[in-house]
């Protein structure tokens, strides 16, 4: 085992030496291991702090005050202190991964080298002793991480197998860290697709998310791709590999690059807009249309791919919320904006789209045009951006709570309520788009009354 005293960490809060003090005091050990260790090497203060130690979770509970057993079966609590949020977790092993998923029994009452050579990778196996310093690094973790390599430690293919989910891990680290993954390690990523099928659509959601808020998503998913993990994760993806993207057959630029380099081009920490770019021509496979005059069209892409976001993301178990806002978001992406709009079509833009998304909506569109090399289409879209800003600073009316009536007032001039009450606001606030002027009380109710009086407006 090679100890290393390191002199150069950032500090640790101390907060975190307080809580360890109270471990040692009371005769324990306590490393920080996990994430917080790659950072702390890599210069960085950590998000949060995974403990390790020999204390058994009710004996941990018995040093503090407020602790939440948040698995004590697998030997984790939380414990509350000072402002600060620790998972600490006995040292344990695991045994018998009979489904590929969890382990079938965890044991107590190992040491810190066992507890570390259970872990996946070699840049998480290290672990480093709260006050002294010492890093304890059996495994060659931190010449990894200088080197930029996702290692699992032992004989990858058997670290698979015990356990799927750390086919996606490999893959999660290293595009978050941008690392490469070891040339063993990336060989028994190979055939692991059915393996997958075993771990739970939430903890596959959950790795992917973290891989598409990294800096460059597209890194990861061709590592899975180039795996052959693509089917098992969204096969929707996988579909588009290989289909020309465009109007030219063989422009040698396939749905699925397209696909990536749009997500690439998004803001890094918006997961829908992520999302939304990953997803928004999935659908074009199934469109796929060859013109009379050799050229290739994907008539309705736009709608088929929304629905199959829905259908993929519902499938990876994605809140109600991001299914409904990425699906909305793609069935609107063939957003054709000229410079001869009016006014009252951007306003119309964005009461469609909504306040809440029309800028994610051009953001797409442009990654969309950038990624075709059309800079002209991307400049007009910049020039869109700009008028809708200048159309929401403004204050114009966008939504029917924005008119000067609402259903209370129609009720008042006689309109009965309901469905019909709901789609004469819609029909008003459609001539309120068209100008802002008209949105005074009067003149609504006037229009209110003469639309209903006529009974069968559109
Ligand atoms: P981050 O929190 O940034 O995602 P992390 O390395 O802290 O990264 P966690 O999921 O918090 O990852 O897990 C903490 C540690 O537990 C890991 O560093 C690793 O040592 C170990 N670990 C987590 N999941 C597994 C697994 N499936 N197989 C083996 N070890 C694991
Ligand atoms: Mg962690």
């Amino acid at each position: 085992m090679s100890n290393s005293l390191l002199p150069d960490l950032p500090p640790l809060p101390s907060a975190l030496r307080r809580a360890a003090r109270v471990f040692y005091n009371a005769g324990f050990q306590l490393y920080l291991v996990g994430g917080a260790v790659r950072s702390l090497l890599s210069g960085r203060i950590p998000e949060d702090y995974d403990l390790a130690t020999d204390a058994v979770p009710q004996e941990v509970m018995k040093l503090f005050r407020r602790v939440i057993p948040t698995g004590v079966r697998h030997g984790t609590v939380t414990v509350l202190f000072n402002g600060y949020q620790f998972e600490i977790t006995t040292f344990r092993t695991e045994s018998t991964y009979s489904d590929a998923r969890r382990p079938d029994k965890v044991h107590f009452g190992v040491d810190i080298e066992t507890d570390l050579s259970r872990r996946d990778f070699t840049i998480n196996g290290m672990a480093l002793h709260v006050l002294d310093g010492t890093l304890l690094d059996p495994f060659g973790g931190r010449e990894d991480l200088q080197r930029g390599i996702v290692r699992a430690i032992g004989d990858p293919s058997r670290r698979f197998r015990e356990d799927a989910l750390r086919v996606l891990r490999a893959v999660r680290f290293a595009t978050q860290l941008d690392f490469d993954i070891a040339q063993q390690t990336r060989a028994a990523l190979f055939g692991q697709g059915a393996s997958l099928r075993a771990i739970a659509a939430e903890r596959i959601r959950d790795e992917l998310n973290k891989m598409l808020l990294a800096d460059r998503p597209s890194y990861g998913l061709a590592l899975l791709r180039d795996a052959e993990l693509l089917t098992a994760v969204i096969p929707e993806l996988h579909a588009c590999i290989g289909v020309p993207s465009g109007t030219v057959a063989d422009s040698g630029f396939d749905v699925f690059a397209h696909l990536l380099e749009c997500c690439d081009l998004m803001r890094p920490r918006e997961l829908e807009l992520r999302l939304a770019a990953l997803l928004h021509d999935i659908g074009k496979p199934m469109c796929f249309t060859r013109n009379s005059d050799g050229t290739i069209s994907f008539p309705e892409h736009a709608q088929r791919s929304a629905e199959l976001a829905h259908q993929a993301l519902g499938r990876l178990r994605y809140p109600n919320a991001t299914v409904s806002a990425v699906s909305h978001l793609i069935a609107r992406h063939s957003l054709h904006y000229g410079a001869d709009w009016s006014d009252a079509a951007v306003r119309r833009l964005i009461s469609e789209a909504g306040t809440k998304y029309v800028y994610g909506l051009i953001d797409l569109r442009r990654a969309d045009q950038v990624t075709k090399r059309h800079t002209r289409d991307a400049e007009l879209l910049d020039a869109l951006r700009a008028r809708v800003s200048a159309t929401l600073a403004r204050g114009d009316p966008i939504t029917t709570r924005d008119l000067a009536v609402n259903g209370d007032d129609l009720a008042e001039v006689g309109i009965a309520r309901g469905p019909q009450m709901g789609a004469l606001l819609e029909r008003l606030l459609s001539d309120v788009l068209q100008d802002p002027k008209r949105n005074q009380r009067d003149w609504l109710l006037e229009r209110a009354q003469e639309l209903n009086r006529f009974g069968s407006w559109p």
